[in-house]
C-alpha cells in the first residue's frame, strides 16, 4: 500500500465526504429515537454511538475511560482531560472506523453503533458556563467601524486589547428551535425619543466557536506558550445581532439585549488535532502596526498558530424553499482574517486572572474579508441598509426576514491533505 493515500474508513460515506472523513473525527451530543442524549462521532453521514462502543466492549485499557467520559450527555468532563486524552480518543477511533480495522466485523455486526445523522437530533455539546464573543476579525472591524466613523474607524486600542464583550450563554442553541425576532428599544433616524417594538434589522455574523478544555484556577493567567493546551477544538458561530437595538444600546458599555436573544452553533466539535495540518502562520501585521505586547506574543505562535479555513455563508429564504431552490451563497470568507489568534485570545481573557472552564465558549468576531462577496454580516453587505442584496429568486434583501434561514459552513483543503469540514450552522428566523 502506497503510505501517501490517505487512510479510508469502512463507514462507506465517510470515504470523500466533504466534511466527516476519517481525518476529522469530531464528538458531539446527540440523541436517537427513544434514547436520551449521549456522545456521538461524525464519520461520513453516520453517527458512531460512544455509548454503545463503550458498552459493546470497543474500547479497551486506558482509552475505555476516556470513551466513556466522552459518550456522556455532556462534553465538559471530556473537555476537562485535556489534549493527552482526546489524542487517545482519536487514535482509537481512527483505529476502530478504519477500513483495515481488525475488528471491523464485529463492529459491522453489532447493532446499535452507527446512527443515520439525519435521524439524529444534535445539542449543544457541553453545559456553557460562560460564553465571550470577540471582536478579532480586522475587515469586520473596520467595515463596521468606517461606516459609525469614516474618518477613524479603527480606534487606538484595538492593535493592542484582543477586544470582546461577556456574552449570554443561556441562549446558545445548535439551530433546531426557530430564531424569535426580538422586541427592543431603538431610536429612529432624526428621533430623539426611542421606540419598543419589533427589530427591524436583524442580522447574522459568521464567526468560528472556539471550546475551552482544561481551564485555569482564578488568579493564574494562562501563558501564551502553553495556551493551545486549553482548546478542545472548534466550531462555527452564528451570532444574530439586532443592529437597531444595538446601534442605540451599545454606547458606552458594548452590545447588551442586541445579542443576547439567540446564538446559534454548529453541534460538532472539530478538535485541535485534526486541524493541525490546516494550521498556519499568522499573517503579518501591515507595515506600521504596532508589534503584540510581549505576554501576547510566543513565536511558535506566530509561526503556527493560525488556522486557514474556509467559511461561507449561505441565505435560503422561504420563497426558495417553497420553489425547491438551492441556498444562495452570501459571502465566502477565511480563518487568516482574524487579527489575534485564539491562543492570545485565551492568554489576554486570563490575564487578569479570570477563571476559564471547560466547556466555556468563545466566538472570534465576525469574520469578513476586505473586498466585497467576503463580508461576514448584511450590516456591511448592505453598508448599513443602504443598499440591498438581490437574491435569484427577485427578492431584495437589507437584513433578516421571517422565514429565511442563514447557513454557516466552514472547509480545510490543503494540498497533500484529505479535506474536512465542520458541517453546517443553521437557523431559521421567524416573525
Ligand atoms: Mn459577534
Amino acid at each position: 500500500m502506497n503510505a501517501s493515500l490517505p487512510r479510508l474508513s469502512w463507514v462507506a460515506s465517510a470515504n470523500g465526504h466533504p466534511d466527516f472523513p476519517l481525518q476529522n473525527l469530531p464528538l458531539g451530543v446527540f440523541s436517537h429515537g427513544d434514547q436520551g442524549p449521549r456522545g456521538g462521532v461524525a464519520i461520513g453521514d453516520r453517527v458512531f454511538d460512544l455509548q454503545a462502543a463503550v458498552q459493546a466492549g470497543f474500547f479497551q485499557g486506558a482509552v475505555r475511560e476516556v470513551a466513556t467520559i466522552a459518550s456522556r450527555d455532556r462534553l465538559n468532563d471530556f473537555f476537562a482531560l485535556g489534549a493527552t486524552a482526546r489524542q487517545r480518543l482519536r487514535h482509537a477511533l481512527s483505529d476502530l472506523l478504519a477500513e483495515d480495522s481488525p475488528q471491523r466485523g464485529s463492529l459491522q455486526a453489532t447493532a446499535g453503533l452507527l446512527h443515520p445523522m439525519d435521524e439524529c437530533r444534535m445539542h449543544v455539546p457541553a453545559q456553557v458556563g460562560d460564553y465571550t464573543d470577540f471582536y478579532v476579525g480586522i475587515h469586520h472591524a473596520m467595515n463596521v467601524g468606517r461606516l459609525f466613523r469614516p474618518d477613524n474607524p479603527l480606534l487606538p486600542n484595538y492593535k493592542y486589547v484582543p477586544i470582546a464583550y461577556h456574552g449570554r450563554a443561556s441562549t446558545l442553541g445548535t439551530g433546531d428551535t426557530p430564531i424569535k425576532r426580538p422586541h427592543g428599544q431603538t431610536l429612529a433616524a432624526g428621533e430623539e425619543v426611542p421606540t419598543f417594538g419589533p427589530c427591524k434589522r436583524l442580522d447574522y455574523e459568521l464567526e468560528m466557536g472556539v471550546w475551552i478544555g482544561p481551564g485555569n484556577e482564578q488568579g493564574q493567567a494562562i501563558a501564551i506558550e502553553r495556551a493551545s493546551d486549553h482548546i478542545a477544538g472548534f466550531c462555527l458561530l452564528n451570532d444574530w445581532s439586532a443592529r437597531d437595538i444595538q446601534a442605540w444600546e451599545y454606547q458606552p458599555l458594548g452590545p447588551f439585549l442586541s445579542k443576547s436573544f439567540a446564538t446559534t452553533i454548529s453541534a460538532w466539535v472539530v478538535t485541535a488535532e485534526a486541524l493541525a495540518p490546516f494550521r498556519s502562520a499568522q499573517p503579518l501585521r501591515p507595515e506600521g502596526d504596532p508589534q503584540p505586547l510581549p505576554y501576547l506574543l510566543d513565536p511558535l505562535d506566530q509561526a503556527s498558530g493560525a488556522l486557514d479555513i474556509e467559511l461561507e455563508v449561505l441565505l435560503l429564504t422561504g420563497q426558495m424553499k417553497a420553489r425547491g431552490m438551492a441556498a444562495h451563497r452570501l459571502a465566502l470568507s477565511n480563518t487568516l482574517n482574524m487579527y489575534w489568534t485564539v491562543a492570545q485570545m485565551v492568554t489576554h481573557h486570563s490575564i487578569n486572572g479570570c477563571k476559564l472552564q471547560p466547556g466555556d465558549l468563545f466566538g472570534t468576531g465576525t469574520l469578513s474579508g476586505p473586498q466585497a462577496g467576503q463580508f461576514g454580516s448584511l450590516l456591511e453587505m448592505t453598508a448599513g441598509g443602504k443598499q440591498s442584496v438581490t437574491l435569484p429568486t427577485g427578492e431584495e434583501r437589507r437584513f433578516l426576514e421571517h422565514g429565511d434561514e442563514v447557513i454557516l459552513r466552514a472547509r480545510c483543503q490543503r494540498e497533500g491533505q484529505v479535506s474536512i469540514g465542520f458541517g453546517e450552522c443553521r437557523g431559521v428566523v421567524q416573525g
